[in-house]
């Protein structure tokens, strides 16, 4: 049975032929892409834009007067402006470019760490962090002498905001959690973990790398105090993100790699950092990802996000009622809200068997702890199978997921 979507404001068909990777056959079997919390695939136009960069003005940017230098430079910064914009930030100067969410992390954790961490503090984070929400906060804390607090989940795999409470004490320098799982698709309630860390003065970084492809993102609104993003989760190339940061901390932290670019003046006898946000993007940075990231947010602002989510919600409705559907289907990660990501697993098959066989039936899909292994660890798995839906997925591939699924369960149940 086929249930198409009621509420459908764009052809998915036409948008799908903007994603040619997505028409080949893996395994003999059509392809179904259902591994998009780790990369989304790119639509022709950021393809073009990348493309379009190195054939007409690859050259590097801030540095030279010729034309395209020039060309190159108003590229980059229109980029970073359409970055503002995408995060509704106040300035440019918040907008940090960065290798993506792990690099953005590494950053805050090293900087901030510098000249607010001190001999025991305390940094909270939750359970259901990414590994690159975890390891820079320990690193800091072993170099510091600090100590990291963890905000448990419940078994729904939503944080538990009591004893999120009772951890600020007047210890805690910072606090840092994801705005959406990439392992159960929870969406916290972000405003809320801001407000009660800002009522006892503590600063928030969000991890946002599962927020920005499906849904708006309003730093001002939020108030937070870091955010940060990776392109290639949002249909934009890898090795790209941006560091949101508000001016008032950037302007008070230490650079975090020197070189050529974060510098105003350099002698040996004494250097002289640059301007924000330049102080922070040490060396040539990735253009053409920065460009190509820029023509993403145009693609999600074409689309819209309201429609985004819309659709997006549809998949996941959808393909929850069918999984459960299932004997022996047990859906880990049940909170009231979700963006379109479903992990499972199926009694008595483990994740890596079910993942093998349907990528033989040409179905990408993640197994294993998706780089969460405390959050899975809590669960007592030895992973799980995750579905993640982007924009040009479709009800007939969930349909085929299912057929899957009773293939997995019939040669293995
Ligand atoms: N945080 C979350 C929630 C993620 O899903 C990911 C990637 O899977 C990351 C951080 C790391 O992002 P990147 O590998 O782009 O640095």
């Amino acid at each position: 049975m086929q249930s198409g979507s009621k509420i459908l404001k764009f052809d998915v068909d036409k948008l799908r032929s903007q994603f040619p990777i997505l028409t080949q056959k893996i395994n003999g079997k059509p392809l179904v892409y259902f591994d998009n919390a780790a990369t989304s695939q790119k639509p022709l136009s950021v393809l073009e834009k990348v493309y379009e960069y190195y054939t007409t003005i690859n050259s590097n940017v801030h540095r030279g007067i010729h034309t395209l230098s020039e060309k190159a430079t108003i590229e980059f910064e229109t980029a970073r402006e359409k970055s503002r914009k995408f995060l509704n930030a106040i300035s440019i100067e918040e907008i940090i470019f960065t290798k993506g969410v792990t690099d953005g992390i590494n950053l805050v954790a090293f900087s901030f760490g510098e000249k607010y961490i001190n001999a025991g503090d305390e940094i909270v984070i939750s359970e259901m962090e990414h590994h690159s929400n975890i390891v820079p906060w320990q690193m800091l804390c072993e170099r510091k002498n600090a100590k990291l607090k963890v905000i448990p989940v419940n078994e729904k795999g939503e944080l538990i905001i009591d004893e999120y409470k009772n951890l600020l004490s007047e210890k805690v320098k910072i606090v840092a959690v994801t705005h959406v799982s990439n392992s159960l698709g929870t969406i916290n309630p972000v405003k809320e973990i801001i407000e009660i860390a800002h009522s006892r003065n503590i600063p928030v970084l969000l991890d946002g790398a599962q927020a920005a492809p499906h849904l708006k993102i309003d730093v001002q609104e939020l108030d937070v105090d870091f955010y940060v993003i990776s392109s290639h989760k949002f249909y934009g190339p890898t090795g790209s993100g941006v560091l949101y940061g508000k001016e008032k901390f950037l302007e008070s932290m230490p650079p975090y790699q020197g070189g050529g670019e974060m510098i105003k003046s350099v002698s040996f006898s004494k250097t002289l950092y640059n301007e924000l946000p330049y102080k922070f993007e040490a060396g040539t940075p990735n253009i053409a990802g920065a460009i190509g990231m820029g023509s993403a947010i145009d693609f999600i602002e074409n689309l819209g996000y309201e429609n985004i989510s819309t659709y997006e919600n549809e998949l996941l409705h959808y393909a929850t009622d069918k999984l459960n559907e299932i004997d022996g289907m047990r859906i880990i990660g049940t909170a009231k809200h979700k963006a379109s990501v479903v992990s499972f697993i199926i009694n008595g098959i483990h994740p890596y068997d079910t993942g093998s066989i349907l990528d033989q039936l040409g179905i990408a899909v993640r197994t294993g702890y998706h780089c969460t292994q405390p959050l899975i660890d809590f669960y007592k798995l030895p992973g799980t199978v995750r579905a993640s839906f982007a924009v040009y997925n479709t009800f007939e591939e969930i349909d085929r997921l299912i057929e899957g699924i009773h293939k997995v369960k019939k040669m293995i149940g």
